[in-house]
């Protein structure tokens, strides 16, 4: 999508500190970030959120939750516990209508979330 910022960020159009990448799936260090690690995964391809993405593409579902999990590791945050979070629509606290999961961690996180 051409007014996607997150497809802008895919194409290199926009800048962002990439931490992991693979064929379908490219994770990068949130701007704001929440917790010592908070890293966002994203497909490459572009679907609104992630009940569109489950419905589309379960298998690039799997590999952006792969993807999760292997930045969890990667970042140290595995150990002590993490958080992975797809907010999904607007009520929940979705602002970019591409699909992305935040990676939580390196801090004790509290619940529930706000
Ligand atoms: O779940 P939600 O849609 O609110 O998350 C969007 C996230 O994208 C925010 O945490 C925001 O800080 C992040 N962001 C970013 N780089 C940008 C724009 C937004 O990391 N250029």
């Amino acid at each position: 999508m051409t007014d996607c910022l997150f497809c802008k960020i895919v194409a290199k159009e926009i800048p962002a500190e990439v931490v992991l990448e693979t064929d379908r799936a490219l994770a990068f260090r949130d701007i704001n970030p929440q917790a010592p690690t908070h890293v966002l995964v994203i497909p490459k391809e572009h679907h609104a959120d992630a009940a569109a993405l489950a419905e589309a593409d379960r298998g690039l579902a799997d590999e952006v939750l792969k993807a999760a999990h292997a930045v969890a590791v990667q970042e140290g945050a595995a150990e002590g516990g993490y958080r992975i979070v797809f907010n999904t629509g607007a009520g929940a606290g979705q602002t970019v209508f591409h699909v992305h999961a935040h990676v939580l961690g390196g801090r004790d996180l509290t619940w529930p979330p706000g």
